[in-house]
């Protein structure tokens, strides 16, 4: 369900912004989908509204009135999903969410939730750009800032390890390996673009293994997983093939994760993401350590 209708809202105009910068966006009018939440598998539904330029983008759980903020040092649970903490509330699985909002040049946004995570929709990062889209963009009057890695980032936990190096535009390079054969070994190169996020990312699906299911559901995880929003493995294969986008969503998929993640740095990165084997706790753990030597970085102003 996808309802338009509120009038765009207009800010006051900042003071850092001239002409010929790349300015920050929001969104042009609210928009509103209910779905079902991956983990906690109750009904969410889920508000985006347009936000003041620097607003960033915050979560509100309108059930508990709180407010979390989207970045990476509110990060706490990382096993199944990013899940933000802050003020005693939490909002889990914003991955993909942060994915499509990164990948759409949205800046500042107000997220709000009557339950503890976005709905999944899709399992994909097409069904938020499709709220995105229907929602508008408009331009802040305020440059949109980068921050430029300067020096290599390195993190390694366990088989999992990730690097942000310097470069003169934002990509990523992941490798997974994984034991099961309709899986295996897959690599993926994703120049960051707007189109190519929305083409070659973006419809990719969030995967499970159904030999995990039941243990996760005892543990009231992946209540709200189905053939429709999950890509499903057993010993045989993917069992809904039939949903598959591509050959190697998997890998496409983890991407799209580590692009959802990296957003949680609060700015676009200018940086060449490298991962192997990498999740959630990898990416976290990577942001925290680029952005606790200032000497990593620096914030550039996008011309
Ligand atoms: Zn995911």
């Amino acid at each position: 369900m996808l309802h338009k209708g509120s009038p765009p809202f207009i800010f006051p105009a900042g003071s850092c912004y001239k002409p010929g910068m790349t300015a920050r966006h929001t969104i042009a009018r609210a928009v509103s989908v209910t779905g079902i939440a991956l983990h906690a598998g109750v009904p969410v539904t889920m508000l985006l509204a347009p936000a003041p330029a620097g607003h960033g983008v915050v979560f509100r759980r309108a059930d508990l009135g709180k407010a979390i903020t989207a970045l990476y040092d509110r990060v706490g649970e990382t096993r199944l999903g990013t899940v933000l903490e802050e003020d005693g509330a939490s909002v889990g699985v914003v991955e993909h969410l942060m994915a499509a909002i990164a990948g759409a040049g949205i800046d500042d946004l107000l997220v709000t939730l009557d339950g503890p995570e976005p709905p999944i929709l899709d399992g994909d990062a097409l069904s938020y750009l499709a709220l995105l889209d229907a929602a508008g963009h408009a331009e802040q009057a305020q440059a949109r800032t980068a921050i430029k890695v300067l020096k290599p980032v390195l993190v390694e936990q366990g088989q999992a390890r990730a690097a942000l190096l310097p470069a003169e535009s934002l990509s990523y390079h992941l490798k997974i390996s994984f034991p099961q054969p309709a899986i295996g070994d897959q690599t993926f190169d994703f120049a960051f673009s707007a189109e190519g996020f929305r083409t070659d990312i973006a419809p990719a699906r969030t995967f499970g293994f159904l030999s995990e299911l039941e243990t996760l559901n005892r543990m009231n995880l992946a209540r709200g997983a189905n053939l429709e929003n999950t890509l499903a493995l057993d010993e045989s294969g993917v069992i809904n093939r039939d949903r598959m986008r591509f050959a190697d969503e998997f890998v496409r998929h983890k991407i799209l994760d580590a692009v959802g993640d990296m957003a949680l740095a609060g700015a676009p990165l200018i940086a060449r993401f490298e991962g192997f084997r990498s999740g959630h706790g990898v990416n976290n753990a990577l942001l925290r350590t680029l952005f606790a030597d200032p000497a990593n970085y620096r914030r550039v102003e996008l011309a």
